[in-house]
């Protein structure tokens, strides 16, 4: 199995942080000569018989304007279209309009995970399952994913949650 993945997000959420975890830093990939035009390949993790390759969406932003915000807007949506699955990331316990315009650029037709990132910073966890209610009703996620970028055993959860996707 080989697939390809892609981090989405509004600034500070983790995206960072949840890409280093999910690749490791040995396997990650810093070489220009790794990128395509399409897409940037950030980084490659195989695991058994499985290959996770993550891509970046350069231009990914939501606060330009006009008709250089449209064309961004395309060239994001065009490279979010080729991937086997996004991973959205918001904060567990927040979403406000900044993720809903980054929401807005997914392709629905494409297979949608909501990480709901930083979890460690939920002191009352019986806010969580409520939120995480209010957020199924947005999109039809796959599956909505709350952990810690930071948490180890998390990210193999979540390695493991993404095979069927390759
Ligand atoms: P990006 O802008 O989406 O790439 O976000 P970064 O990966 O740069 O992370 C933004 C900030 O959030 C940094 O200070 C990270 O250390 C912090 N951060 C990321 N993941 C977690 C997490 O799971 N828990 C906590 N407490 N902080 C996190
Ligand atoms: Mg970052």
């Amino acid at each position: 199995r080989c697939g390809m993945i892609a981090i989405v997000g509004r600034p500070n959420v983790g995206k960072s942080t949840l890409m280093n975890a999910l690749v490791g830093q040995k396997i990650s990939i810093t070489s220009r000569k790794a990128q395509t035009t399409r897409h940037r390949i950030t980084g490659i993790n195989t695991i058994d018989d499985a290959q996770y390759v993550f891509v970046d969406t350069p231009g990914f932003q939501t606060h330009h304007s006009g008709a250089l915000n449209r064309s961004l807007n395309r060239a994001v949506t065009s490279t979010l279209s080729s991937v086997d699955a996004i991973l959205f990331v918001i904060e567990a316990g927040r979403f406000g309009p900044d993720d809903q315009k980054v929401l807005d650029l997914i392709p629905p037709s494409v297979p949608t995970i909501l990480i709901a990132n930083k979890l460690d910073r939920v002191n009352d966890k019986h806010t969580l399952y409520p939120f995480m209610q209010q957020m199924s009703a947005l999109r039809e996620f796959k599956e909505i994913v709350p952990l810690s970028a930071k948490h180890p055993d998390d990210i193999k959860r979540l390695l493991a949650t993404l095979k069927p996707y390759l």
